[in-house]
């Protein structure tokens, strides 16, 4: 078999929210490269070998993962929930960018289930209209941006879904979204703090927004806003298709 890379989403957590074509994947896999906790998800089997990586690596993770399958090795780069957010896809079309030597190797994305679709189901319908996505750390991009587009899609009444939200070396910044958000948003505005979505540890908490708090939230949690219509119907939370 000839090499190629094959960028799959593991999904949140859950062994049955994996696609059957990234298990088909794994199954064909030589090789398996990623962040050490994802890598630790796929099962260990004879001609398989794991390269699994420290966070913050993710360029020479990606160009590894290039010249394994320039080599004529099967790689599968791992990412948890999609590969696509805020995750290996684009560090390894980065990767490709600055190796032209490498644009030969055959390159595949397979989508996954990813964490705020999937904290979503587990409250209800949150984002069952317009909604957003934004990364919270500024490991890559500066805050003043975070902030900017936090603001804006505020003003448009987006729900949004916020990933990475509050690290150790970062503890403070998730307090300066909720001030932004209650700037721009009413008091009762509903917040969803998904932890460990799909997991046995799983805990989805509902307040409001004036009683969010920074420590509601970890790294292993996304945290949703509704937009001005979003509301409780018994035990969900849901946004209606007209706002
Ligand atoms: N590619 C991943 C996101 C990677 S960024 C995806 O599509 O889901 C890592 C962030 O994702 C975490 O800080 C957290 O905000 C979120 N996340 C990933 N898995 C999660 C889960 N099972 N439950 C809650 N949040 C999760």
């Amino acid at each position: 078999m000839s090499g190629a890379v094959i960028i799959v989403g593991l999904g949140p957590g859950d062994a049955a929210k994996v696609t059957p074509e990234v298990t088909a994947a794994l199954a064909e896999a030589t090789d398996v490269v990623g962040y050490i906790p994802y890598v630790a998800r796929v099962a260990p089997r004879e001609g398989l070998t794991l390269h699994p990586s420290d966070n913050r690596v993710e360029l020479d993770r990606a160009t590894h993962a290039l010249e394994m399958a320039a080599a004529g090795a099967r790689v599968v780069v791992v990412s948890s929930g999609d590969p696509g957010v805020f995750a290996m896809a684009s560090a390894v079309f980065e990767a490709l960018e600055a190796r032209p030597d490498l644009a030969h190797v055959p390159i595949t994305v397979l989508p996954g289930i990813t964490a705020m679709l999937a904290a979503a189901a587990a409250a209800g319908a949150p984002l069952g209209h317009d909604f957003c996505a934004i990364n919270l750390s500024d490991n890559l991009k500066p805050f003043d941006l975070v902030e900017r587009r936090l603001r804006l899609a505020a003003q448009a009444d987006f729900a949004m879904g916020f990933y990475n939200p509050r690290s150790k070396s970062r503890p403070h910044q998730f307090a300066r979204v909720l001030q932004i958000l209650r700037e721009e948003c009413e008091p009762g505005r509903l917040v969803i703090f998904a932890r460990a979505v799909s997991t046995p540890e799983q805990a989805i908490r509902v307040v409001r927004l004036i009683d969010a708090t920074e420590d509601m939230a970890d790294m292993r949690t996304v945290v949703l806003i509704g937009n001005s219509a979003t509301r409780r119907v018994g035990d969900y939370v849901y946004t209606p298709r007209s706002a």
